[in-house]
């Protein structure tokens, strides 16, 4: 079974971390453990990570912790499905059906597969650059046993597929939002009934260097977002609006949150309910692509 590495709860900086019962202490470029000097910490097996005052997550796999750059650095060592099944914990929402379920799954293990090294010395981190985690619910881990070693191919080449929480009514294509990832999957715009459906309209208002921003790069992800960065990830919730002028500004109508790009979660979420396959589901989010069984 494939084994991955990932930087866990860096985004905390953590100075102190309780392993079980365990209390590590950045000291210098070395570690304080229980009261004993060391370069390193290693354990093995399923643990409870605990940074001060408040914060508890458990993992399976091995661990290894060493003083980085000022802080903790927590590398985790897990299999592929363990990975998985904490992918599809934190990115499906709690009614989700077994099909939309394996589907998440099944993108989850192609963008594991494609995503490898970004790092150096380990693969992946846990922050919104590269994957969120959770702790594996028992769903999860049934989703990612189900679809053990399944993937997506493009011209026979696994990659790694976008997913976006609603992409409104109609997912974008690669090309109409900017996005750049060469020899990847150009992503096609297709409809998506439940998101048109469903997804309520909202509106935003911009003016000055946000409407300048659209102006120069509209419906492209790039600014979406510079609009994030600057006015908070809610400034421009999806690439899915019509722009119009106004005489103070921009005036944006749109729909649904995300980049819109690939699979749909909400949208999957409603094929599975009508009864749909997870390979069917992701048929219909990535034309062109085939499910192959791959070690
Ligand atoms: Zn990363
Ligand atoms: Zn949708």
């Amino acid at each position: 079974m494939l084994l991955l590495k990932v930087a866990i709860l860096s985004l905390l900086h953590p100075q102190q971390v309780t392993v079980n019962n365990i209390v590590i202490t950045r000291q210098g470029g070395q570690l304080d453990v229980d009261g004993q000097r060391q370069a390193s910490y290693l354990s093995r097996g399923r643990f409870q990570i605990r940074v001060a005052p408040d914060f508890r997550r458990t993992y399976t796999g091995q661990l290894e912790i060493t003083s980085k750059n000022s802080e903790l650095q927590l590398i985790l060592t897990a299999t592929e499905d363990d990975l998985i099944a904490a992918i599809v914990s934190a990115e499906s929402p709690g009614a989700a059906l077994p099909a939309a379920l394996e589907a998440q799954a099944i993108v989850a293990r192609s963008w594991l597969r494609a995503s490898r090294r970004r790092h150096g010395h380990y693969d992946l981190c846990d922050t919104t650059h590269c994957q969120h985690f959770k702790e594996p619910a028992p769903q999860g881990v049934r989703a990612a046993a189900a679809t053990r070693n399944l993937v997506l191919l493009w011209q026979g080449k696994p990659f790694a597929p976008a997913y976006s929480a609603s992409c409104g009514g109609r997912t974008r294509s690669a090309a109409a939002i900017g996005w750049r990832d060469e020899g990847a999957y150009p992503y096609f715009s297709v409809e998506c009934p439940i998101c048109l459906r469903n997804e309520p309209e909202w509106t935003r208002h911009f003016d000055g260097d946000g409407a300048a921003t659209l102006r120069a790069h509209p419906h492209s992800e790039a600014a979406r977002l510079a609009l994030g960065r600057r006015l908070g990830w809610d400034a421009l919730p999806s690439n899915n609006y019509e722009l119009t002028e106004s005489p103070n500004g921009l005036l944006l109508k749109g729909r649904g949150s995300g980049h819109g790009l690939g699979y749909c979660q909400k949208g999957a979420a409603g094929l599975a309910r009508q009864g749909r396959s997870p390979a069917e589901i992701l048929r219909h989010y990535f034309p062109g692509t085939n499910i192959m069984s791959r070690q």
